[in-house]
């Protein structure tokens, strides 16, 4: 009888299962129209030294401006581009795109600023990253040390060998790695020492209730302490009041970015900003 009944469930779902396949589908199939229309663009959001109030540099985000004026979320069309392949084609254009937009906030005579750019684990992966990375940065004319590579942990752990050798051939010629989201994955915290990383993000989900909430005040004060003593730089992502602000610099965070500084923004918006910021 509980046979049956399982077998009775297995098809009540496959009418689900195919919609769902199919709604992947068609979502896919907007997302590679979109492409080709270049629906896709960057917006651009500061991070900001705590201790002297400058924008050290801007994390690039993708957007995407859809046909009926919707805008679908990253966090959905990140990962439908990241199943179906169509990562590869999506960030190298914004691998071009952030390179190509730094360079000309260099050109037309703005301080020199950082930009980072999202690096998803499939991207990573790629057996010719480096060489995709290295040819980006000589057509743009961006030089390696104004570009930043975020990855996740699970982007590192997933192949830790092949991880290393990328991150340190970039790191040579001047590309810095910061590790996103830190603390969400499940890592072991050996790999550290060995990788050739300048920052650690505190993800946003640790700020939640920050001050007064005792378990994320711990984590918080753990991963910074963590960072310190393995010499990189951390990030503090979400920053949205004025007392967490206070917090993190009391605990001498290095960096912060959040809608309390500025959400992600147009590019033309940059130029304002670091006028209030750095002069
Ligand atoms: P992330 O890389 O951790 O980026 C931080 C996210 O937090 C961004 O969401 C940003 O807009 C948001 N954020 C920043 N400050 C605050 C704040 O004070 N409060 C709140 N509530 N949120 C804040 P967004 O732009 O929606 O991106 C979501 C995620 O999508 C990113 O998380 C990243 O994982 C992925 N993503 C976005 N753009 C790209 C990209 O170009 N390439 C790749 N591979 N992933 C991307
Ligand atoms: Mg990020
Ligand atoms: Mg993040
Ligand atoms: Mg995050």
């Amino acid at each position: 009888e509980a046979k049956q009944q399982g077998g009775n469930r297995h098809i009540h779902f496959l009418p689900q299962m195919q919609r769902d396949r199919e709604a992947t589908f068609l979502f896919e199939k907007h997302m590679r129209e979109a492409l080709q229309r270049q629906e896709f663009y960057l917006h651009y959001q500061p991070q900001i030294d705590l201790a002297s109030g400058r924008i050290s540099g801007v994390e690039a985000l993708a957007r995407w401006a859809g046909p009926n004026g919707d805008n679908p979320s990253p966090e959905i069309f990140i990962n439908v581009a990241e199943s179906s392949g169509l990562i590869h084609p999506l960030g190298d254009f914004i691998l071009h795109q952030a390179c190509a937009q730094n360079r000309r906030w260099q050109q037309s005579g703005l301080p020199p600023i950082q930009v980072t750019v999202n690096i998803s684990a499939k991207q990573f992966a790629q057996q010719d990253f480096v060489d995709k990375v290295l040819r980006t940065l000589n057509d743009t004319g961006l030089a390696p040390e104004w570009l930043e590579l975020e990855i996740t942990e699970s982007a590192i752990m997933a192949n830790i060998e092949e991880a290393l050798g990328t991150m340190h051939r970039l790191r040579q010629v001047g590309v810095r790695f910061a590790v996103d989201d830190f603390g969400t994955g499940h890592s072991s915290l050996n790999y550290l020492r060995h990788l050739a990383l300048s920052k650690l993000k505190i993800d946003r989900s640790f700020l939640h209730e920050i001050p007064g909430n005792r378990d994320n005040e711990k984590l918080v004060f753990s991963i910074l302490a963590l960072a310190r003593s393995f010499d990189l730089q951390t990030v503090a992502e979400g920053i949205e009041t004025q007392e967490q602000l206070n917090y993190l610099q009391q605990l001498d965070c290095d960096l912060g970015q959040g809608y309390l500084f500025s959400r992600p923004v147009a590019p033309d918006a940059i130029p304002t900003l670091l006028a209030k910021h750095n002069s």
